[in-house]
């Protein structure tokens, strides 16, 4: 790509370079440069680089360039962008210096990496980004393969009637870190044969430090009106355009890789929408000569599959009459017929969906390591996949679990990466994910955490009131919307998070349960708390977008006296302020229904203790020290009526009795000691253990490592 795009003077010539690379996101210095060059800029693009440089005026960029101050901190970042860039010194080419050329292809169906991309739409595609992130830091050959949605993901607006409004705002590609590649305006959208026809795909790459995305767009002109639509939205359209998406990115993601002359020697599916590589793959080694049984052996040993969906509805299944529609003259070139093809995933998930095909037992027969992503959600996939291992016991179900973590530089505060390396070391960051080393976390003065805090719970209450006040400005949204909004928030209160995607199993609505006890714990005038509320509700769940009603209407309520806040529009730059500036961090799904959950480690890796029931990651995370369990025992059986009881029982009384009063306990010097302590637990078992680098090297380790060796010995 030629950078030269932007009008930049030459002595930091590099700045366009560094704004293609999302690697500036995760590093504060780097963040900072473009910061310095505009301030103002800065925010109104949303901390959006390649924007900031086609809007901004050329008098700043010379002002800069004459700025020793400023050429001081650019030659600095440019320094450690070439060192990360080269990978030497990373810890895979240090440990594997015999597989550095083996390259792993990570496909995902999306990949949250900054609020300028929008393809992304929750939990799902946030792992698939920070896994990519993390690979680049610890130097793995590493390739993402996904979509570019130019309608992304939907914007949400609140209405005056308390509905949830999505809004499909088209994606901009010159204001976004995305370089084309093949493209109208490079050599040309490539044409795959699939389903029968043709079809064109334009490929994009977004760069991220040593490794990329790279990503596949259908809205091209070469294609008929209808194959246009298949990547317009993230799961947009009905059934047919969901499988043809699929097939999209799974055969056509494969063939995408050979356009790019990229052979990985290792593929790893996230969630069962890209198992359709597997089947491409097969058929490549059979057009090379292998046998079917042979080319499925190979592909086995090199393929990886994770599951994160905990029931048996979430799985993506497709009837075999749309199936036998598109694959029909695909199966004789995998070597087979049709039954044996249909056989590959037909799946009946005893649950009342009937036989199908379906996705994850496809992805599960033809890959050959497989794994939930939290120890109970392994557990939980082990019994739900058994009857596919019927001579297996349960415990014996091959499906192992890697924990999902968190990129650690892009979800902890910058000021609070500062404050780290100043006590523990400039070093730090390289060490993160080793638990011996935070045990150094007393190191850290309370007063300067503690301060610190405020200061970021400043930031979000300031940020909460931004976004109310250009609502109303720009759109005379009436006042109780910005009331609604959190405009009335107290940075003295006890203040805690909810933020995630409406569905009723999270239930969101458990805490106004009993609204008499929590206004009376919201209202109390000396130790007051506050809720902010934040999510999106796919557009077509109804019960998830009434859930974000009913809070709207409590929020907006005046007995509440703006205590409740429902902030729009949850994405990953609303994502962070929230979890750098709350208190606590509340999560109470219905057990076992929270497959692992990120957006706590992300709080916790603050400083910002979690109070959960115990499923998914606070299964394991909890230690008794580092925030609080609520709810009765996930294992337990008892009706959806009892369990909500029960929570909510353990909720309030937990709040009343440890939450509300360690917070309010202040020193003389008005620094709450006991909560500093549990500050401090968060981030020493936070960090390392639920670190996307412990994730990504036991991924390494114990899955990818084998099937490169596999790979090499073909
Ligand atoms: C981390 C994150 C999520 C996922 O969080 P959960 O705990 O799984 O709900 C969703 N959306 C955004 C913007 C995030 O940053």
């Amino acid at each position: 790509m030629n950078y030269q795009i932007f009008y930049l003077p030459a002595r930091i010539g590099r700045l366009g370079e560094l704004a293609y690379n999302v690697w500036w996101s995760w590093n504060p210095d780097a963040s900072a440069l473009f910061q310095y060059l505009d301030k103002t800029l800065w925010e109104l693009t949303h901390n959006n680089p390649v924007k900031l440089l086609r809007q901004i005026a050329p008098a700043k960029l010379e002002a800069a360039a004459a700025d020793p101050a400023f050429l001081r901190r650019y030659d600095g970042v440019m320094l450690a962008f070439d060192y990360a860039l080269s990978c030497e010194g990373d810890w895979f080419p240090q440990k594997y210096p015999n597989l550095k050329n083996e390259t792993i292809a990570y496909f995902s169906a999306e990949f949250g990496v900054h609020n300028s991309l929008p393809i992304y739409s929750g939990g799902l595609g946030i792992l698939a980004g920070d896994h990519s992130k993390e690979a680049s830091d610890l130097g793995l050959p590493f390739v993402g393969v996904g979509f570019v949605y130019p309608e992304g993901y939907f914007t949400q607006k609140i209405s005056a009637a308390g509905q949830q409004e999505a809004h499909y705002l088209q994606l901009d590609y010159s204001m976004s870190p995305i370089e084309p590649v093949f493209t109208k305006d490079t050599s040309g959208p490539i044409k795959f044969h699939l389903g029968g026809r043709d079809i064109y795909v334009a490929v994009w790459r977004v760069r991220l430090g040593s490794g990329s995305l790279v990503l596949m767009n259908a809205d091209v002109e070469e294609n008929q009106p209808w194959d246009r639509e298949l990547s317009a939205r993230l799961y947009g359209g009905n059934r047919e355009t969901r499988l043809l998406q699929e097939m999209l990115l799974g055969i056509g993601g494969v063939r995408m890789l050979r356009a790019l002359n990229l052979n990985p020697a290792v593929y790893h599916a996230n969630e069962g929408h890209a198992a359709f590589l597997l089947l491409e793959r097969i058929r490549e080694f059979v057009a090379a000569g292998k046998s079917f049984e042979q080319a499925v052996e190979q592909v086995r040993a090199t393929s990886i599959f994770t599951t994160h969906t905990p029931v048996p509805a979430g799985h993506d299944t497709f009837h075999f009459s749309l199936i036998e529609k598109h694959f029909a003259g695909y199966w004789n070139q995998l070597g087979i017929g049709r039954e044996e093809f249909m056989a590959l995933g037909a799946y009946n998930d005893h649950f009342g969906g009937g036989t199908n095909f379906n996705m994850t037992a496809l992805a599960l027969r033809l890959s050959g390591r497989y794994n939930g992503v939290s120890k109970v959600n392994g557990e939980v996939s082990r019994k739900m996949w058994h009857p596919m291992w019927p001579d297996k016991t349960e415990n014996d179900v091959p499906i192992t679990s890697v924990t999902n973590g968190v990129h650690v530089p892009t979800w902890l505060a910058p000021e609070l990466s500062r404050l780290y390396s100043k006590h523990l070391g400039q070093d730090w960051l390289r060490q993160h994910d080793d638990p011996k080393f935070w045990e150094r976390m007393d190191e850290i003065p309370d007063e300067e955490l503690w301060n610190l805090h405020q200061r970021l719970k400043a930031k979000l209450l300031s940020f909460m009131r931004e976004r109310a006040r250009k609502r109303w400005m720009n759109e005379g949204t009436g006042a109780t919307h910005a009331l609604a909004s959190g405009t009335f928030f107290n940075p003295e209160a006890l203040t805690i998070g909810f933020a995630r995607r409406f569905a009723t199993y999270k239930r969101a609505l458990l805490i106004f349960r009993d609204i008499e006890r929590l206004k009376k714990i919201l209202q109390d005038s000396w130790r007051p708390l506050q809720i902010v509320f934040a999510g999106k509700a796919h557009p077509d769940d109804a019960p998830g977008r009434s859930l974000i009603h009913s809070i709207y209407e409590i929020a907006r309520d005046h007995q509440i006296g703006g205590h409740i806040a429902f902030v729009e529009d949850y994405d990953i730059l609303l994502a962070k302020h929230l979890y750098h500036g709350v208190d606590v961090w509340m999560n109470n799904p219905r057990p076992p229904l929270e497959a692992s959950g990120t957006s706590g480690m992300k709080a916790a890796l603050n400083g910002v203790p979690n109070l959960s029931v115990r499923d998914g990651w606070w299964f394991e995370g909890y230690h008794g020290t580092n925030g609080w369990v609520i709810g009765a025992d996930p294992m337990v059986e008892m009706s959806e009526e009892e369990r909500d009881d029960a929570d909510v029982e353990s909720l309030y009384s937990t709040l009343e009795r440890e939450v509300v009063p360690l917070f309010y306990e202040r020193d003389s010097d008005g620094v709450p000691r006991g909560w500093v302590q549990v500050m401090k637990e968060a981030i020493r078992h936070g960090a390392p253990a639920f670190s996307a680098r412990r994730m990504v090297k036991e991924y390494t380790e114990r899955l990818y490592l084998s099937a490169m060796q596999a790979a090499e010995k073909k």
